[in-house]
């Protein structure tokens, strides 16, 4: 068992990734083009995720992109996603032609208003692109049964909540495709890297197809996935970890007002990379991210959102004002300070924002 100290569970985890780098460099496999651990990662994540189909990728950008390619999305083709979301998913949906259209974010929470999605469907709609963002996720029960109803893939951003479950089931098992990220400061990270992940045999095949020149366009490799399999293995020691310390945080964030009354909103089990506050404005958020960096604390804003692009780049269906909000109000507490021994700073400083 772990003892709660995040310095020994880093140690631990770079010795346990020493010794099976040794032993990769022993056996000659760690250049390998398709090695075990490669292997190995394929058939773990899989079974965590309760997913037939898994290919591991190099970022979790490609992965979104190429999730939408594997579910058909074309040029001229619309993908609804939230005017609040990580920048690469605007991206992605223009990287293959497609338009954005954009919706706003959940009161009670930083991911998409399910209540929005219906407004924004149009004959051209392709896909949704919905994200589990700060620990609260989407509403995935009723996502997932709108977009079955109307015809539309579901993919599934679940980058931010590996070890989540939501509706009674694991993220990153609710979408037609859904998305991970290996990315350096994920809660699986081996700097770079990610995964897409599907039970239908057809998107894997387009996905596949994408990512093919000959070889692999965008390869995970061997060495990535023997930092990425200890990893996988103390995912829920280290959940049960961060969920401790949000649970503190979360009491204080409610009853100084500064979070969402029925934050984490849809998660029976959310996981938390970035632990948000929201502030009523952009100064005040500013004044607050001073104090905090102060502090030692290691945070930062939110997302920029896309609420400020051009109907020439995308289309808005709604006011969005919520996702202004969070964009300009929000501070995001990384991970890391969610371990025992930083806990009570950062409740310290969530005192002191009391107004
Ligand atoms: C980090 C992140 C990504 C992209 O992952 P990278 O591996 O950094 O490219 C996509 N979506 C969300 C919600 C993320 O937080």
């Amino acid at each position: 068992m772990s003892s709660g100290d995040p310095g020994s569970d880093d140690r631990s985890l770079a010795s346990r990734i020493a010794a099976d780098l040794a032993a990769a460099l022993a056996a000659g496999t760690w250049n390998a083009y398709d090695g075990p651990a490669g292997r190995e990662l394929l058939v773990s994540l899989g079974r965590r995720f309760s997913r037939r189909h898994v290919q591991t990728v190099a970022s979790g950008t490609i992965a979104v992109e190429l999730a939408l390619r594997g579910v058909g999305v074309r040029a001229g083709d619309e993908v609804i996603l939230a005017a609040y979301d990580f920048p690469g998913n605007f991206r992605a949906i223009e990287a293959i032609g497609a338009t954005p259209v954009l919706i706003d974010v959940d009161p009670a929470g930083w991911s998409l208003d399910v209540d929005s999605v219906a407004a924004a469907i149009s004959p051209s709609t392709r896909a949704l692109l919905a994200s589990h963002l700060h620990g609260s996720g989407f509403d995935a029960p009723r996502l997932s049964a709108l977009a079955t109803e109307r015809g539309i893939a579901l993919i599934e951003d679940a980058c931010q909540v590996p070890g989540a479950t939501i509706g009674g089931r694991v993220a990153g098992s609710w979408g037609a495709v859904s998305v991970l990220s290996f990315g350096g400061s994920k809660l699986l990270s081996a700097g770079r890297g990610g995964a897409v992940l599907t039970d239908d045999p057809q998107i894997d095949q387009r996905m596949r197809i994408a990512n093919d020149r000959g070889n692999l366009a965008y390869p995970l490799s061997e060495l990535q996935a023997i930092a990425l399999l200890p990893q996988l293995e103390r995912l829920d020691v280290m959940h049960r970890l961060r969920q401790r310390g949000a649970e503190r945080l979360l009491e204080m964030a409610h009853s100084a007002g500064l979070i969402p009354d029925r934050h984490p909103a849809n998660a029976d089990d959310p996981a938390w990379y970035k632990f948000p506050l929201q502030f009523p404005d952009e100064a005040t958020r500013d004044a607050a991210r001073a104090r905090f960096e102060q502090a030692g604390i290691a945070c930062g804003e939110g997302f920029r959102g896309f609420w400020r692009r051009t109907s020439r780049r995308c289309r808005a269906v709604g006011s969005l004002d919520v996702a202004r909000l969070r964009s300009v109000g929000s501070l995001l507490i990384d991970h890391r300070e969610l371990a025992d021994d930083r806990i009570e700073r950062v409740a310290a400083a969530i005192e002191a924002s009391r107004d």
